[in-house]
């Protein structure tokens, strides 16, 4: 019941700005584009309903709030709790956050502090009973007292600043059982081999219907633009996990469909592009709109709000649950491509593995302002794509529509280099 009186004058929920500013992205992702996939309505439905309309997500026992990829989901829906991930893309609350954060703060840290201290009602922040805060950069490190003292608990998951050594990983495995203590406390559940093996299977599912996806996005002409594949993973935060998976694997039955008669979702000769650095995180899908806009096609991406949050896979080598946890945690711990460890190889390495697999023409690095591991690691990225000949943009941006204008003049100039190189290689 609703008995806070500024509450009860505050205005509905589909009239804030968070919702004007979804609205206003889903429009240009529905109407700016012709042949969006049928399947494709399931996830505009979703964020209309959810991000317009502040429409509840059902969610099944307690509700832990995530803020990165490092936190193993598998474990939380193990103990019967429903993770979600708060990460937030809303220049409204980006503003907000602006108010008790230092000026040159990432948006993406702004944002999400912004709307747990708005108590905002998408995502359900008022819902929640825990938050796993991994410590991975700075910002994310010195959000926990922050989001403490917004009255949130907070679990920190001590994350090793290097992925390479045994002492690392150590650590990390250690970090991911003091995290199963903390989920047992708080649940009251216990772990075991039956309830993990079940978690472990249902996001093995939603992983493969990402992979089959995935591999459909290599197709040339492309079957399937960015700015939905993005909306489609930005869906995994919040939704459902079954409903979701079974709603990509609708989708990758249409795009098998297309593939099959033909289909082009962008002229033949579009730039393909693989996008990199800060993740797109809804509704700030600002960059890769401009670039689809501008007639470029974002066939890849390495990005922790898509490929890098799922694309790998839990091995497991002994289904007993002491390694189980231990093969979850390198999941989270090895594979993981994110600027904030001390060397970070494996990146380029994926960068030019995507660039040769789904035969791109540039790469767009965005690199949120006050992001100072994406900034660093700029050069190198350039540097190793230069030398394979792959031209790269490089963007620093933040949530605000003040730079639409530049930023789509940049755009158009790179995608047009991009034409003109690929004519005179004909
Ligand atoms: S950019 Fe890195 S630290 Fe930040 S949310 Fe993504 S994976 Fe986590
Ligand atoms: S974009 Fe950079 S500063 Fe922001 S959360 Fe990711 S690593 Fe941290």
């Amino acid at each position: 019941m609703n008995t806070n009186p500024s509450e009860a004058t505050a205005p509905a929920y589909n009239r804030s700005r968070q919702a004007r500013e979804a609205e206003t992205l889903l429009d240009r992702i529905q109407d700016d584009f012709p042949d969006n996939p049928q399947a494709m309505r399931y996830f505009y439905d979703l964020f209309r309903r959810v991000y317009c309309q502040g429409e509840p997500v059902k969610h099944e026992g307690t509700l832990v709030g995530t803020t990165c990829i490092h936190a193993p989901e598998e474990l939380i829906y193990a103990f019967g709790a429903t993770p979600v991930r708060l990460c937030n893309g809303s220049y409204h609350y980006d503003q907000i956050g602006a108010d008790f954060m230092p000026a040159k703060s990432c948006p993406l840290v702004k944002a999400t502090l912004g709307s747990l201290h708005a108590k905002a009602a998408v995502p359900d922040t008022k819902s929640l009973e825990l938050i796993v805060n991994p410590t991975t950069c700075d910002q994310k490190t010195k959000a926990s007292a922050m989001i403490e003292a917004m009255g949130y608990r907070v679990h920190d998951l001590e994350l090793p600043p290097a992925k390479e050594s045994e002492e690392a990983r150590l650590y990390w495995q250690r970090s991911v059982r003091r995290l199963a203590l903390r989920l047992r406390e708080l649940t009251g559940r216990k772990l075991t081999r039956n309830n993990l093996r079940q978690a472990m299977a249902r996001t093995a599912r939603a992983q493969t219907a990402f992979r089959t996806l995935h591999q459909l996005r290599k197709s040339a002409p492309a079957l399937f633009l960015g700015k939905d594949a993005f909306l489609v993973t930005n869906a995994y935060f919040f939704d459902d996990l079954d409903r979701w998976t079974a709603a990509v694997e609708r989708l990758n039955a249409e795009l098998q469909l297309r593939q099959m008669e033909g289909f082009q979702a962008a002229q033949k000769r579009a730039p393909r592009i693989l996008f990199t650095g800060s993740p797109p995180i809804f509704p700030n899908l600002k960059l890769p709109l401009l670039i689809e806009e501008a007639g470029g096609v974002v066939v890849a991406d390495e990005t922790c709000s898509a490929n890098r949050m799922l694309y790998d896979m839990t091995a497991v080598d002994e289904w007993l649950l002491n390694d189980m946890v231990d093969g979850l945690a390198d999941r989270y711990l090895k594979p993981c491509t994110c600027p904030i460890f001390t060397r970070n190889d494996d990146r380029q390495r994926r960068l030019l593995q995507l660039a040769a697999d789904f035969h791109v023409d540039g790469v767009v690095y965005q690199a949120f302002a006050g992001c100072q591991v994406y900034e660093m690691e700029y050069r190198s990225i350039a540097d190793v794509l230069a030398a394979q000949g792959i031209p790269m943009l490089y963007v620093e941006t933040d949530y605000s529509p003040d730079d639409m204008g530049q930023l789509s003049t940049r755009i158009e100039a790179f995608l047009e280099s991009i034409k003109t190189r690929k004519r005179n290689a004909r």
